[in-house]
């Protein structure tokens, strides 16, 4: 992959809208045409400022859909089982945030967080992306309020927190696993498969390529 450092300039130039301020060192640079397959780069730092893929919009498209169909196999079967004293239990995704609510009162709202940020902020996020990305992907015009849509995927990103909750499932089920018998279910292993897609997707996922890319397909 070519690399290529963009034009600096002064802090004094006149804004335009090519203007892109490196997130490390916010060294500003006027960056034009960078030819997919190849990178801009901070004349500074050398942090990479615009990265295009060819058909990164359908791949990005592809593991956000695979990622929607493996959550909704996630809420929809056993997460786990436990098995003690002669007794099994086994529990989604939706019986362990609704627990909190059903527990007492004043936990309620914990269960209205937990739902919202291990489910209905990741699926956001993913709608947001395939209802903005999924024209480019087809060679077609942008749909309405696309850059919307894309702005709020990515501003969701810090709060989609499913890799966080199977990061804390598992430590919770080494401390368990002393006292009872744990067997992970459907569900947990959607959520691991989730969770890999959704890094796969960020991992490719380049912003300012992507808002190019609309800003010329709309
Ligand atoms: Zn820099």
């Amino acid at each position: 992959m070519n690399d290529r450092s963009s034009d600096a300039i002064g802090p004094q130039a006149a804004p335009s809208h090519d203007l892109i301020a490196c997130p490390q060192c916010d060294w500003l640079h006027d960056v034009g045409d960078v030819p997919t397959g190849t990178r801009a780069r901070c004349v500074r730092c050398r942090t990479v400022l615009l990265a295009p893929r060819r058909g990164a919009a359908a791949t990005i498209v592809a593991l956000a859909t695979g990622a929607l169909i493996l959550m909704v196999v996630a809420v929809s079967f056993p997460f786990l089982d436990i098995a003690a004293g002669g007794l099994r239990s086994s529990a989604s995704v939706m019986d362990a945030a609704l627990s909190f609510a059903l527990a007492s009162g004043r936990m309620a709202p914990l269960s209205v967080i937990v739902l919202a940020l291990i489910v209905v902020l990741p699926v956001a996020r993913l709608c947001g992306l395939i209802y903005a990305l999924g024209p480019l992907a087809l060679g077609r015009r942008a749909r309405p309020y696309a850059a919307q849509a894309f702005r709020i995927s990515m501003r969701l990103r810090p709060w989609a927190m499913a890799e966080i909750f199977i990061i804390g499932v598992a430590v919770a089920l080494v401390k368990v696993s002393s006292l009872a018998a744990v067997g992970f279910g459907p569900a947990f292993w959607a959520f691991v498969g989730l969770v890999i897609l959704v890094a796969a997707k960020d991992t490719i996922l380049c912003e300012r390529s992507l808002w190019r890319a609309l800003d010329r397909a709309a």
